[in-house]
C-alpha cells in the first residue's frame, strides 16, 4: 500500500526536515505488521513528495489474529488471502504514526515555523478501501479544508461491465499545516476502511481526541467517524462523542485585539446565547470566571488547565493580564497552544499567556503570589493519598489570594442515563466526592491553611441530590497573608 505527500512550498525539500526522513536516502521501518519503506520519487526545491510504502506480511497479520480469537473466521483462507497487503487501510494509519512520529505531533527541531505553518500539500492514495464508496471520502476530507477527489476503482479493467470496486484512488489537494493533515489520515483512513478487527482498549478514545484536537469536535460526520474509529463500540462512541461535545461547546474563539477591533463583547464576555441549553462544561467555566471576575483577580493560574478550556475563556477577558495554564502533561499544554492560537497571536496576547509544566504534588516557587489560582476539575485525578502534597503545594507554597474549586458531586451521578450505579464520570477519576465528603475537605484546607471557604453548585439543582458541579472559593485571610 502507498502514500505520497507532496508539497510546493519552496524550498520544497524542507518536507524532509519536517519528515524528519533524508530526501537522499531510502529508509526502512520495522512494523508489527510488516515493513515500511519511506523515499522520495522527486526532490526540487520547486517541488518535493515523500512516499511512505507498507508491505504487509499477510503471515505476521495471520499469526496476529490467531491469537488475538480464536473465531472460526481465523482459520479460514481469508486469513491469507485478502486485501490487506494492497489496499490502504488502518495499517497505513499506524504506519504513518510510528514512521512519522515528530511530524504527526507538530514538533519539527530543524523547521519549527514551518511545522507550525500551513503549506501546499496535495496526497494521493491511489488504493484506499472505502467503505461507504467515494463519495464518503468527500464527505469527511472537505470540511478539513481538502479538495477531494475519490475516483472508484474499476472492479477489472478489462470488464468496465462489472462495475466499480470499493476501492478508491484518492487525492487531496490544500493549504494544511503539515501534522493537521497527517492527524487528517490518521484517524480517517481507519474510518473509511472500517475494518479495525482488533481489540479497541479504552484508550483509544484519548488517542482519538488527541489526534482530532482542533478539528474533530466540530466536524459535521464526528459522530460516524468516532463511532467507526472505536469499531463501533457503542459504550465507547458514547463517551467519546461526550467529551467532544464538552469540546465544541467549551472552544470560545480568541479575540485577536490588534485588528479592527470587532471582537464581540468589549469586556470579553463569553457568548453563550442561552444558559439553560449550554453544557455543563460551559456552565462550570462560566462560573469559575465569575467567581475570579468577582474576587478582583487579575493574575491567574490554571492549575491542571488541560486543553486550556479555561484559558481560552481568561484571555478573551481584557482584565486578565498575566494567564498562566499549567499542567503534568506535555500533551495536555501542547493542545492549550494549539487551542489557543499561541503561535499566531499578536505579541502583546503572547505577553499575558505562560503555559508551564509542573507537577501540582511539589511546590513550584512559579506558582506563588497570584491573585487567583483554579483547580477546575483536577482534584479527583489525583490518587487520594497523594491530596496532602497538593494541599501543601497549592494552598502551603502557592498561597494565592483566592483558589476556585470544582469537582464532581458523585450524588448527582444517578442522573446519568448509561452511568452504571458506582462508577465514575471518566475513567481517569480516583474518586469522587459527595457534598459531605468535599465539605469537610473544603473546610479543613481552609482551616489548616489559612483561608475562608464558601460552597455552591453548577449546573440543574435537583432537590435531592444538588448540583452536578461542586464549586468551593477560598480567600486567603490577610492577616495570615502578611505574617508569612
Ligand atoms: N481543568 C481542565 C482539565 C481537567 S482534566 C478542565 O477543566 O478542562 C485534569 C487535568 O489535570 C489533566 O489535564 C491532567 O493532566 C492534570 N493533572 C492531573 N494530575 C496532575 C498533577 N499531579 N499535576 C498537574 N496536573 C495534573
Amino acid at each position: 500500500m502507498l502514500l505520497t505527500l507532496t508539497t510546493t512550498h519552496e524550498p520544497a525539500t524542507d518536507l524532509g526536515y519536517l519528515l524528519v526522513k533524508h530526501p537522499d536516502r531510502v529508509q526502512e521501518f520495522d512494523l508489527p505488521t510488516g515493513t515500511a519503506h519511506v523515499f522520495y520519487p522527486e526532490a526540487t526545491a520547486q517541488r518535493c513528495t515523500a512516499a511512505l510504502l507498507v508491505e504487509v506480511d499477510p503471515q505476521r497479520l495471520g499469526v496476529g489474529r490467531r491469537r488475538a480469537a480464536s473465531t472460526p473466521e481465523s482459520f479460514t483462507l481469508g486469513q491469507y488471502v485478502n486485501d490487506r497487503a494492497y489496499a490502504a487501510s488502518s495499517l497505513l494509519s499506524s504506519a504513518l504514526s510510528t514512521v512519522f512520529r515528530s511530524a504527526l505531533r507538530g514538533v519539527s527541531r530543524d523547521r519549527p515555523e514551518l511545522a507550525g505553518s500551513a503549506i501546499p500539500l496535495s496526497i494521493r492514495v491511489p488504493v484506499l478501501r472505502c467503505r461507504g464508496g467515494a463519495d464518503l471520502a468527500v464527505r469527511l476530507f472537505t470540511p478539513l479544508g481538502w479538495t477531494v477527489t475519490a475516483a472508484p476503482l474499476p472492479l477489472d479493467e478489462q470488464h468496465p461491465e462489472w462495475g466499480d470496486s470499493r476501492y478508491v484512488d484518492l487525492c487531496l489537494t490544500g493549504t494544511v499545516r503539515l501534522a493537521d493533515a497527517l492527524n487528517h489520515l490518521y484517524v480517517l483512513l481507519p474510518v473509511l476502511d472500517d475494518a479495525k478487527h482488533y481489540w479497541v482498549a479504552p484508550d483509544e478514545i484519548d488517542k482519538l481526541l488527541r489526534a482530532g484536537a482542533g478539528w474533530l469536535a466540530d466536524h459535521p460526520e464526528r459522530a460516524l467517524i468516532t463511532r467507526r474509529y472505536l469499531a463501533h463500540r457503542r459504550a465507547l462512541a458514547g463517551q467519546a462523542m461526550a467529551r467532544l461535545a464538552e469540546l465544541r461547546l467549551a472552544d470560545v474563539p480568541v479575540p485577536d485585539d490588534s485588528v479592527d477591533g470587532v471582537t464581540g463583547p468589549a469586556d470579553g464576555a463569553t457568548p453563550v446565547a442561552d444558559p439553560r441549553r449550554a453544557s455543563l462544561a460551559v456552565r462550570r467555566r462560566e462560573a469559575v470566571l465569575a467567581a475570579l471576575a468577582a474576587s478582583g483577580a487579575t493574575r491567574v493560574v490554571d492549575l491542571g488547565c488541560g486543553g486550556g478550556a479555561l484559558l481560552t475563556g481568561l484571555l478573551a477577558d481584557r482584565r486578565y493580564t498575566e494567564v498562566v495554564g499549567v499542567d503534568v502533561s506535555t500533551q495536555a499544554l501542547t493542545v492549550a497552544a494549539r487551542r489557543l492560537r499561541l503561535d499566531r497571536l499578536p505579541q502583546r496576547q503572547q505577553d499575558r499567556v505562560r503555559l508551564w509544566q509542573s507537577a501540582l504534588t511539589y511546590r513550584d516557587d512559579r506558582l506563588r503570589g497570584y491573585d487567583a489560582a483554579v483547580l477546575m476539575e483536577v482534584v479527583e485525578h489525583l490518587d487520594p493519598a497523594r491530596l496532602p502534597a497538593l494541599e501543601d503545594a497549592v494552598l502551603g507554597h502557592a498561597r494565592p489570594g483566592t483558589l476556585v474549586v470544582t469537582t464532581p458531586n458523585a450524588e448527582y451521578n444517578v442522573r446519568y442515563e448509561g452511568l452504571p450505579a458506582g462508577r465514575f464520570r471518566h475513567p481517569d477519576h480516583r474518586f469522587e466526592w459527595t457534598r459531605a465528603e468535599f465539605a469537610a475537605w473544603v473546610d479543613r484546607v481552609a482551616a489548616d491553611h489559612g483561608y475562608t471557604a464558601t460552597i455552591s453548585g453548577v449546573g440543574d439543582h435537583d432537590p435531592e441530590l444538588g448540583h452536578p458541579t461542586q464549586l468551593a472559593v477560598l480567600t486567603a485571610v490577610a492577616s495570615r497573608e502578611t505574617t508569612r
